[in-house]
């Protein structure tokens, strides 16, 4: 049975704060551990530690809470390979999955009925080397590249690369910028000024319950 178990950090039912599922009420799986250390990360919690549940535990633990969306997250989901058997099995019992990953890691091989959520990390999270550009080759149009902006520089990589990639054309890409680093109405103003292909967006969960863990 330990081919079946995935190490996590936390279950829990709050309303979606991001991405194009926001605003519903959706379970978060949070995946214990990740490769990277962004600087402005805000989960370090689920860099250790965490409980191994069995995967039909994890899928009765969600059912309980009777919602349609489930978000797979945490950490970096992708970093422990049976993450990939959990998604599968979501997406069978019928529930719209959405999976959050860094970039760094292949999503070529994630069931094509997920919603990735694809971070592309801009230089100030420190981990802009990590990008796995060959990622974009397999987006999917209800797929998303999310890009966390903590400056001005952060912004113009992220405008620049954009255009490079045209991501536009392969899906949604949003623009966050990072609590406390920009000003969410200057990051608005660049992208009017710019007239960006792009979807702003604040973390309706950290305006909502200020960044509370399980929430
Ligand atoms: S990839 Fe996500 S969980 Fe990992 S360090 Fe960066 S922000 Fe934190």
């Amino acid at each position: 049975m330990a081919a079946e178990r995935l190490r996590i950090t936390e279950i829990f039912h709050s309303i979606q704060g991001e991405a194009d599922a926001i605003g519903w009420r959706t379970v978060f799986v949070r995946l214990t551990g990740c490769p990277l250390r962004c600087t402005w990360c805000d989960t370090t919690y689920s860099f250790y530690g965490g409980e191994w549940r069995a995967i039909d535990e994890i899928l009765a633990e969600v059912a309980s809470h009777g919602a349609r969306h489930v978000c797979v997250t945490g950490g970096e989901p992708l970093a422990q390979k049976r993450c990939l058997i959990l998604l599968q099995r979501l997406c069978d019992a019928g529930y719209e999955v959405s999976l959050e990953t860094s970039g760094a890691l292949d999503v070529s091989t994630v069931d094509p009925r997920v919603r990735k959520v694809v971070d592309l990390k801009a230089p100030d999270s420190g981990e802009s080397a990590r990008n796995l550009w060959s990622n974009l080759d397999h987006l999917l149009p209800h797929d998303q590249i999310k890009i966390v902006i903590a400056s001005r520089a952060d912004y113009e990589w992220a405008r620049d690369v954009v255009a490079e990639h045209a991501i536009e054309q392969r899906c949604m890409v949003l623009f966050s910028p990072v609590w406390g680093n920009v000003e969410p109405r200057e990051l608005a103003e660049w992208i009017i000024d710019d007239k960006l292909p792009v979807r702003f967006q604040l973390q309706l969960h950290k305006l909502l319950w200020n960044d509370a863990k399980g929430k």
